[in-house]
């Protein structure tokens, strides 16, 4: 299966290739040129595997140019390193409200999923497209997505990664998790600003034919760890295919049915995946877009909108906190009837003017399947503590901010349709703020803070986070983001001589 450009229809290469690009030389995102479709029996086979068999089934109709057999040996490497017996478990929390935990990996988010698959997809395509360059892998996180893609490339041959991370878009633990992180070919560097000025740093760093001629004379080619890439996307279709063979197996539903999922979201890669696993075959009534009070998409999907020109806030679920989902864009080409050069125009003027819309047409056939909502902190908060006393379930501020707008949908809407809420984090990750949430005391020190939060509600403390402080910090650079491409080029000038 070849993959195509949202910007240029007539750019294709294959599944290997767009992993490798990571963002097509248009500046495009690529997308499979047809989804392939899982046939009912496929589903009620697919219900009876493992989850590595599952996922690697999934990306076999995906990845073309990858052997099931292959895939099969990625999916088995990089789901063994997730704590428990299934990497991504559907817990039922009331009657038709089920919890997909995403957060048993590595780093304790859902990041996780994709980015204990990406180094293996990208070592293999780097294969197969016959790369003779080593890869630099370039990461703008806005805290979960740089930890995750810190641990799947760690110590990765023809492969070294630099992240940067907004100095105060993110929380403490997640701080501490990329400052303390090991591997010898990696390096972790704060920019002053937000997280839309970092990822836009570092895009810009991509589009920059200059800086990319130094890279490529130290012997290194840039490649994107970001949900732009492909490589991300698609080991994330996987488990709402396979949450929905949950559902089946556990005779919840009847193939066919239909259920929700509420997704808390930022960059809109998460949610993507669940549009394209509908395209798959997955039975969707609605996708539930939840925000902050960042809440760009929110008024996106009521008004056909997209305006960035706003004010950010800093909230309590700071990978949340983003103005641009560049994985909108993807999206945004299959509603325009898949409208290479009005998906490109849109780009262009959310580049210049911060701001696009979208027609009356399209608008209706985004309600059709989106609803949206968002909670600011307070109702993030109000509802972590009501699950808690609810269902002794203990959840984190994004998950939180989804399942405070499900609870709302359900209320104004009556839906009663299943409704698989996705959490995306483990609540120690964010411990002040989950630990003010349940107990109404405010504690800062984060390690403090996941002392009591254990006291309090008997949850255990997953061991990459109980095990942080004892780990020496690594790296404490903290640069002005007009400083970046300079960083990138004198780390590439060390790396290379080593
Ligand atoms: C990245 C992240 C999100 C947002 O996911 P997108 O794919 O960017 O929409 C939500 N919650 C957590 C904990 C995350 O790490």
């Amino acid at each position: 299966m070849n993959y195509i450009s949202t910007r240029d229809k007539s750019e294709k290469c294959s599944g290997a290739e767009a992993i490798v690009r990571g963002l097509a030389p248009d500046g495009g995102l690529y997308v499979p040129e047809s989804l392939p479709r899982l046939s009912k029996e496929d589903f009620i086979n697919l219900a009876k595997e493992d989850y590595p068999t599952r996922a690697a089934r999934v990306l076999s109709l995906l990845l073309s140019d990858y052997s099931f057999d292959e895939l099969l040996d990625y999916t088995n490497k990089a789901y063994s390193r997730f704590y428990g017996d299934d990497p991504c478990p559907l817990v039922n929390i009331d009657e038709g409200v089920y919890v997909l935990e995403l957060w048993h990996g590595p780093t304790c988010a859902f990041k996780d999923m994709a980015l204990t698959m990406l180094p293996h997809l990208l070592g293999a395509a780097r294969k197969k497209v016959g790369e003779k360059d080593k890869t630099l892998i370039m990461v703008a996180t806005s805290g979960d997505t740089g930890k995750a893609a810190l641990e799947g490339f760690k110590d990765v041959d023809g492969t070294n990664i630099i992240v940067f991370y907004p100095s105060k878009g993110v929380s403490d633990m997640q701080k501490l998790q990329m400052k303390t992180q090991t591997g010898e070919n990696v390096c972790v560097c704060a920019i002053e600003g937000n997280f839309d000025d970092t990822q836009n740093a570092v895009k810009n760093i991509f589009a920059d034919k200059a800086i990319n001629e130094e890279i490529r004379a130290c012997g290194f080619k840039l490649s994107s760890a970001n949900s732009i890439n492909w490589g991300r996307l698609a080991p994330q279709i996987a488990y709402y295919i396979s949450s929905y063979c949950d559902l089946i197996e556990s005779g919840k539903i009847e193939y066919g049915d239909k259920v929700n999922f509420c997704v808390p979201s930022g960059n809109f890669g998460n949610i993507l995946a669940a549009y394209y696993a509908m395209l798959m075959g997955v039975g969707v009534n609605r996708l539930i877009c939840a925000s902050n009070v960042n809440h760009v998409l929110t008024d996106f999907f009521k008004t056909g909108v997209y305006d960035i020109n706003r004010e950010f806030h800093k909230t309590i679920s700071p990978s949340m906190d983003i103005l641009i989902s560049s994985n909108l864009e993807r999206l945004l080409f299959e509603v325009s009837g898949r409208d290479d050069k009005l998906t490109a125009e849109r780009m262009k003027a959310l580049k210049t003017a911060g701001k696009y819309s979208v027609s009356e047409k399209e608008l209706a056939a985004l309600k059709a399947l989106f609803s949206v909502g968002y909670a600011d902190d307070e109702e993030t908060k109000d509802t972590i503590a009501f699950a808690m006393e609810e269902y002794g379930y203990l959840m984190d501020t994004h998950t939180a901010v989804a399942y405070d707008v499900y609870c709302d949908y359900a209320d104004e809407t009556g839906d009663r349709t299943p409704t698989v809420v996705v959490s995306t984090a483990n609540a120690y990750k964010f411990p002040a703020d989950v630990y003010e949430a349940v107990s109404g005391t405010r504690i800062d020190d984060a390690f403090e803070a996941t002392q009591k939060l254990n006291e309090e509600t008997g949850e255990e403390i997953p061991e990459p986070l109980s095990g942080l402080k004892e780990r020496p910090v690594r790296f404490e650079e903290v640069i002005d983001r007009s400083e970046i491409a300079k960083k990138v080029v004198d780390y590439c000038k060390q790396a290379a001589n080593k």
